[in-house]
């Protein structure tokens, strides 16, 4: 099964690019909040800019909390997401172990990434990647491997 990942984020510019083609891709809006990946300065101008977006947790821990099933188990690992179930609750991102979904501030609806790979042709600079769960992202000297630990859980 593949996943997204954001393999590459040393290249990132913080142009949001990514979250710019969710949104208006997947999600049919203008923003660049209101999408399953979200770009974040890694904690200041000079230092670099970090993805917040979902690791492909198998069993979902939000799938688990979510009680009208907008959440679904996607096999191997990730969810699918049907927005128009969503009651607007917050338990999928209080059960999120990597703050990946956001319950919009415009609308209340959960905001997460299905894995789809739309976004990866609008990266600019090559720093996402749709590739298979057990590539070398998650070998164990990666930067990624908390992460993918998390998402085994
Ligand atoms: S906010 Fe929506 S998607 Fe999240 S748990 Fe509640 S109903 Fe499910
Ligand atoms: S990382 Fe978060 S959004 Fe993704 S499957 Fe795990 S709990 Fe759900």
């Amino acid at each position: 099964m593949k996943m997204l990942r954001p393999s590459r984020m040393e290249r990132c510019i913080g142009c949001h690019s990514c979250s710019l083609a969710c949104a208006r891709q997947v999600f049919k809006q203008l923003s660049w909040t209101n999408a399953g990946i979200r770009i974040h300065s890694s904690g200041g101008i000079t230092t670099g800019f970090e993805a917040r977006t979902c690791v492909a947790c198998d069993p979902a821990p939000c799938a688990a909390a979510c009680p009208t099933e907008a959440i679904i188990q996607r096999q191997g690992g990730g969810v699918r997401l049907k927005q128009d179930a969503c009651i607007r609750c917050g338990a999928c991102a209080k059960a999120c172990p990597v703050d990946a979904i956001l319950i919009s501030p415009e609308d209340g609806l959960a905001y997460l990434c299905i894995h789809c790979g739309r976004c990866v042709a609008y990266c600019p600079h090559e720093c996402l990647e749709l590739a298979e769960k057990d590539s070398p992202f998650c070998a164990p000297d990666s930067p990624y491997e908390d992460a993918c630990t998390l998402a085994e859980k």
